[in-house]
């Protein structure tokens, strides 16, 4: 919980907390946790995508791993456990591990992901799918807000994205993946239990959305002759959410919107904004995203606007490894607690993972459910329970092939 503090304390947002990919907070966050990987026995470093990477060899060098681990940036203004607590429970397991001077059959690796929430690039898991080796093509020239490069931010950090296939780990090399997060919704509090075992991770969908009219004076431009690109953006959005709303499991959100020129007396002449739709049934998502396709551009069309819909990203539901959840779950039941388990709302670097490793994940209870809000807040017992439920599966851990 301490951990938990001092990673919130390298913050770019005063009095809160904002850490993005490659900023110099995370720079600040991931030296703190390479320090605390060193103390607990680990080799560590920063990969070429700026993940914190520490790695505690088995009973001799070189054996394929077992990875743990999770995400150090976040969202903004954001809580302190969503992320952090995942990479410093792992850390405490090992260090546990050390101290017993205890060797296993396998490695483990923890990872402290760069970028998960996807805040400064717009494209999520970038350091988890560098680990798997499933960054899209040309996406190192994605820009952040003030026109600067994936690839230049790197640079900027000190590292070398010529590097970036260095990073890339093979099929067999990781064993499995298993990752200890907040839960960010409200199951586990309104059950009672401290932990609960991941079933799937619902999948998602992201649109950028560009609408292009014509700027013009507010006072002089009639009505009937304007071609307001923010007021096609809100029918949009109200659209989005009608859309949604009619769906069970089916959420989406507006999350960003910048219009243009920005002037309280000019007509907005050109707006962008994003959408975000997420639903544990794929088809049930693609559908939907086919439909709010249509609808904004029948709005457009309408209102004369130029429309431009970009798929910045997609990912389907990924489910979580039979044989990894039953030893999760000995592990939960060892600790005395009722087995609960449940989907994923939020997307993680699992989804990315699962290209190179089975995957699971174990929630920790957290307040009323809330998650990317500073009231984020989880209670030192459960954190316990988590981390020895970790450590437990750790100490368990059987390949699928032995
Ligand atoms: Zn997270």
């Amino acid at each position: 919980m301490q951990r938990c503090d001092a990673l919130a304390r390298h913050s770019e947002l005063p009095g809160g907390l904002t850490r993005v990919f490659l900023s110099p907070e995370s720079r600040a966050a991931g030296e703190a946790v390479l320090g605390w990987m060193r103390e607990a026995g680990m080799r560590a470093s920063l990969d070429a995508m700026g993940n914190a990477v520490g790695r505690y060899e088995g009973e001799r060098a070189g054996l394929p791993c077992l990875m743990l681990g999770s995400h150090l940036d976040t969202v903004r203004d954001a809580g302190k456990y969503d992320g952090m607590l995942g990479v410093i429970s792992a850390i405490e397991c090992v260090h546990a591990l050390h101290q017993q001077k205890k060797k296993l059959p396998f490695a483990i690796e923890v990872i402290g992901f760069g970028d998960e929430e996807g805040v400064r690039f717009g494209t999520t898991l970038l350091g988890s799918r560098a680990i798997a080796g499933t960054l899209a093509p040309g996406v190192l020239e994605t820009k952040d807000a003030a026109g600067t490069s994936i690839a230049r931010a790197l640079q900027m950090f000190g590292l070398n994205p010529e590097h970036l296939s260095r990073v890339q780990r093979k099929k067999g090399e990781v064993l499995a993946y298993a990752e200890l997060h907040i839960e960010q919704g409200p199951v586990l509090e309104a059950e009672g239990l401290p932990v609960g075992v991941v079933t799937a991770i619902n999948g998602f969908s992201r649109l950028r959305v560009a609408l292009r009219g014509e700027a013009g004076h507010a006072g002089t431009v009639p009505m009937a002759l304007r071609r307001d690109a923010l007021a096609a953006a809100a029918e949009c959005i109200v659209t989005v959410e009608r859309t949604v709303k009619n769906v069970p499991e089916l959420v989406g959100t507006v999350g960003r919107i910048e219009a243009k020129p920005g002037a309280i007396n000019v007509i907005p002449g050109e707006v962008h904004f994003t959408i975000d739709v997420r639903a544990p049934v794929d088809d049930v998502r693609l559908e939907a995203v086919d439909e709010l396709r249509s609808s904004i551009s029948r709005i457009a069309q309408r209102r004369k606007v130029e429309l431009e819909i970009e798929t910045l990203q997609e990912f389907g539901s990924s489910a979580c490894a039979p044989w990894l959840m039953r030893q999760l779950e000995r592990a939960v039941e060892a600790r005395g607690v009722r087995v609960r388990r449940l989907p994923s709302g939020a997307g993680h670097d699992g989804m990315a993972i699962k290209a190179i490793a089975d995957i699971a994940m174990l929630f920790v209870r957290c307040k009323g459910g809330v998650s990317h809000n500073p009231a984020e807040s989880i209670s030192e017992a459960d954190a316990a329970v988590g981390a020895a439920v970790l450590l437990d599966f750790i100490h368990e851990f059987k390949p699928l092939s032995a």
